[in-house]
C-alpha cells in the first residue's frame, strides 16, 4: 500500500499485466496513468520537482516510453531533450552500446554530440534490472557528459536495478 495520497493516486493508475511479453514477467502498464490527465500531470510535476535539485543541464529520454515523461519534464525544467534510440533510427553520427535487460538484450544509440559536456538526467518509465539506464549512461559518458542522476515513474526494487546505476541518485515515484 502507498500511504502518500498523491503517490496512491499514481499507483491506482498502474495496471499489472501478467506474463507479458513473456511468461513469468509481470508487466507494469503505464497507459492508464497517461490516460488520466490528473495522474499524468502529477507524475510530471513530481519528477520535475525531485530532479531539479540535481541541477541537470539536459534531459535524456529512453525510447520509447521514456520519451513520454522525459520531454515534458525537460520543458518544465527549461532544459533541452536528447533521445536514446533503438538502432537504425538516428540519422547523424552515433555512439552505440549493448545492454542487458529483464527479458533479453539490445542495443542503444545516441547522436555522438547530443549531450557533450552536459550534466544529464536520464529518464525512463520503469527501472527493472537497470541495464537500459546503465547503457544509456555509458552513451552519455562516451560523449564527455556527466550523469548526475536518473528519473523513473516506478522501480521493481526486487530486481536491484539501482546497483547498476553507479551510485548516482535515482528518483523513483513508486517502488514495487
Ligand atoms: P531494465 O533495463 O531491465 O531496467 O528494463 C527497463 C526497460 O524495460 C524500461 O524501458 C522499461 O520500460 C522496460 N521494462 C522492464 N521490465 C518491465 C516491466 N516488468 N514492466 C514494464 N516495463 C518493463
Amino acid at each position: 500500500m502507498v500511504s502518500d495520497p498523491a503517490l496512491a493516486l499514481l499507483a491506482r493508475h498502474i495496471r499489472d499485466v501478467p506474463d507479458f511479453p513473456k511468461p513469468g514477467i509481470l508487466f507494469k502498464d503505464i497507459t492508464p496513468l497517461l490516460a488520466d490527465a490528473t495522474a499524468f500531470r502529477l507524475a510530471l510535476h513530481l519528477l520535475a520537482e525531485r530532479l531539479a535539485p540535481l541541477k541537470p543541464t539536459m534531459i535524456v529520454g529512453v525510447e520509447s516510453r521514456g520519451f513520454i515523461f522525459a520531454a515534458p519534464v525537460a520543458e518544465r525544467l527549461g532544459l533541452g531533450f536528447a533521445p536514446v534510440r533503438k538502432p537504425g533510427k538516428l540519422p547523424y553520427r552515433r555512439v552505440t552500446e549493448t545492454y542487458d535487460l529483464e527479458y533479453g538484450s539490445g542495443t542503444l544509440e545516441m547522436h555522438e554530440d547530443a549531450v557533450a559536456g552536459q550534466r544529464v538526467v536520464i529518464i525512463d518509465d520503469v527501472l527493472a534490472t537497470g541495464g537500459t539506464a546503465a547503457g544509456s549512461a555509458r552513451l552519455c559518458q562516451k560523449q564527455g557528459a556527466e550523469v548526475v542522476g536518473y528519473g523513473f515513474v516506478l522501480e521493481l526494487s526486487f530486481l536491484h536495478g539501482r546497483k547498476a546505476l553507479g551510485g548516482h541518485p535515482a528518483v523513483t515515484l513508486l517502488s514495487y
